[in-house]
């Protein structure tokens, strides 16, 4: 396990000023998880919405041919919605679950910090960028 508290203690023993990495201060891991939470909220409502809308419950199968012809082709559209959502929430969980670990600034490939502007523009990525390509 890492023990930054205890560095930090060390350097302010010596009366040194100690300040945190950069990468470190441009992440608040408690707005990341507020930013996730709320993320994950909103693809669990519009999964389920899909998933009403997927068994016919406001809408019946229409009795004219051409018009179930666009009401599949929309199910499938629903359907894709629906897996991009999924994978989405398991990324979302993976990234709630590298926060409480203590793992979530670095990435899981190579142990690099991870850029925070990456992770800002990709809260729940587990790659530094040079890993990720
Ligand atoms: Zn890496």
């Amino acid at each position: 396990m890492r023990a930054p508290g205890r560095a930090w203690q060390r350097g302010a023993q010596r009366g040194q000023e100690r300040p945190r990495p950069t990468w470190e201060r441009g992440v608040e891991l408690e707005t990341v998880r507020k930013r996730l939470l709320a993320r994950r909220e909103e693809l669990a409502r519009r999964a389920s919405d899909t998933g009403a809308d997927l068994r016919r419950e406001n809408e019946p199968l229409s009795a004219d041919f051409s018009e179930q012809v666009v009401q599949r082709e929309n199910d499938d559209v629903l359907r894709g919605l629906g897996d991009a959502a999924r994978g989405e929430l398991v990324s979302i969980n993976r990234a709630l679950a590298r926060i409480d670990a203590g793992e979530y600034l670095r990435c899981a490939a190579c142990g690099a910090p991870i850029d925070p502007r990456r992770l800002d523009a990709v809260p729940y990525t587990d790659r530094c960028a040079s890993c990720a390509h």
